[in-house]
């Protein structure tokens, strides 16, 4: 797998974030609730520091939803703040800004006994490239009472949203670098769509997917697929599908790549149905965090 981060590109988003997380009140952090640890960003602690906020399990129409309560109740038991969303479809919307809101209530208080009753509350979106972040803006955006002018000086010509009373999004999110490092992390990031399909091998991450959805989504497969059993390697079942959805060159042989292709495009779709590939009880990967 090729590692396409490196030390100049995570310092740099690491500056840009924590330049802009100064003047945040209350952070949006968004993870991917198909895979929520890998798509965690080991150093997010470290750049928000003390500042509240709201852990954003995005993509939830993805992910399978047994798995994704689990995931919650992991996360409450941590004393998180932890909402489900639909960023696409706007599900979980409302939970998230009540939320925010919530997360800020104490600083509003705080100005308001102060006489600074025009302050309102800076948001700001955090997360790794593809989890949904400007997705997300835009949905708060158009859903929004009015976009806030600049506020120069103060915050050096940013934008900003008013996306409730007293409460406005920076347009901008952050982006965080994703955890390559760790190689079951990176190929689930790879099968998701966070990395770039130019920088892994797809053979193996299909590959891997496959092993992965037989043992866990063993009849979605089928189904999606029309095969009235999963038998062999996961090479033997990637063979199976392609034969089956007609990936075929000439003398009848299998075009793998073709098959590859499908397969995680249909997965990343959702089209083989909800699934989620970090679990709870994945405790080599835990250990690694
Ligand atoms: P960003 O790089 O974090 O800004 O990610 P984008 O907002 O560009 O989203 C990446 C892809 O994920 C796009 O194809 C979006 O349509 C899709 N996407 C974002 N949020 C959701 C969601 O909640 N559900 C689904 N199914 N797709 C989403």
């Amino acid at each position: 797998m090729v590692i396409n981060w490196y030390p100049g590109h995570m310092a740099k988003a690491r500056r840009l974030i924590e330049e802009n997380i100064k003047i945040i009140d209350v952070v949006i952090e968004l993870l991917d609730a198909r895979i929520p640890l890998s798509s965690s960003n080991p150093m997010i602690s470290k750049m928000i520091g003390q500042k509240p906020s709201v852990l954003v399990l995005n993509k939830a129409d993805l992910a399978d939803t047994a798995v994704l309560e689990k995931w919650i109740a992991y996360y409450r038991q941590q004393g998180r703040i932890v909402i489900a969303l639909d960023s696409k479809g706007g599900k979980g919307i409302k939970s998230m800004v009540t939320e925010v809101r919530k997360l800020a209530a104490p600083k509003l208080e705080h100005w308001q006994k102060r006489g600074l009753k025009t302050r309102s509350v800076r948001t700001m979106i955090l997360g790794i490239p593809n989890v949904g972040k400007s997705t997300l803006i835009n949905k708060l955006s158009r859903s929004s009472v009015a976009r806030t002018a600049d506020k120069p000086g103060e915050t050096k010509g940013k934008q900003w949203v008013r996306i409730a009373n007293q409460l406005d999004l920076l347009d901008t999110p952050g982006v965080l670098w994703p955890k390559l490092e760790n190689q079951i992390c990176a190929y689930r990031l790879a099968a998701t769509g966070a990395i770039s399909d130019t920088v892994f091998d797809m053979q193996d991450v299909v590959t891997k997917l496959i092993s992965e959805l037989s043992v866990h989504y063993p009849q979605k497969l089928c189904d999606r697929y029309k095969l009235d059993m999963l038998s062999g390697t996961p090479q033997d079942i990637i063979e199976h599908i392609g034969r089956k959805r007609g990936c075929i060159v000439s003398g009848n042989l299998i075009d793998l790549e073709k098959t590859y292709k499908l397969i995680l495009k249909e997965y990343r779709e959702g089209k083989i149905g909800e699934i989620s590939l970090d679990r709870v009880e994945d405790f080599p990967i835990k250990g690694k965090i």
